[in-house]
């Protein structure tokens, strides 16, 4: 009696199980290759946070906005698994340097603690100063240069007489 022929491994598998896994296989490198590029194209496009991130913030600042700060400017950038954000803080002019300084380290706290690996950047400016709300574009309209238009502004901001006086060597002008 002759022995039996053992069967191949490949003849165990039946026959539409082959191109059906092969199909997975190839879907699921298309599907990777999708992911890939479309992570790459946002990395270069410099995409901002997604709006979740984006509504967290908000809620955090509307905690601060209730004490009388004001925030604009704000931009955000996602760099790899790092969130950059960055706004003004807007403050009473009242407020020392050291009263304003410490809220923005206590903003920048709580946003790093709700949002792990986020870089913050502040920038802090009195309200009332009407300079404070003309730097919200990314390029800044450069200020008038006939003296006239601009004196009214600078007579809202004491630190200017203080240049004025220096710069002018005894003529008064505050
Ligand atoms: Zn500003």
């Amino acid at each position: 009696m002759s022995p039996q022929p053992t069967p191949s491994p490949i003849s165990l598998v039946p026959p539409l199980l082959d191109p059906i896994i092969a199909l997975v296989v190839a879907a699921n490198i298309i599907w990777t290759g999708v992911r890939l590029l479309h992570e790459t194209g946002l990395g270069l496009l410099d995409t901002a946070l997604p709006k979740e991130d984006l509504d967290h913030i908000n809620a955090i600042l509307d905690d601060y906005r209730a004490q009388g700060m004001l925030f604009h400017a704000l931009r955000s950038r996602q760099a790899g698994s790092r969130r950059f954000v960055s706004f003004h803080v807007l403050v009473p002019g009242t407020w020392t340097v050291w009263k304003g300084h410490s809220m923005c380290e206590a903003i920048e706290l709580a946003l790093r603690q709700a949002l792990p690996e986020t870089t913050v950047f502040t920038h802090l400016e009195p309200r009332e100063d009407p300079t404070s709300f003309a730097d919200q574009a990314l390029d800044r309209v450069p200020e008038p240069e006939d003296p006239s238009e601009t004196a009214p502004a600078l007579e809202e901001r004491p630190w200017k007489h203080e240049t004025i006086r220096q710069d002018s060597l005894g003529t008064e002008r505050t």
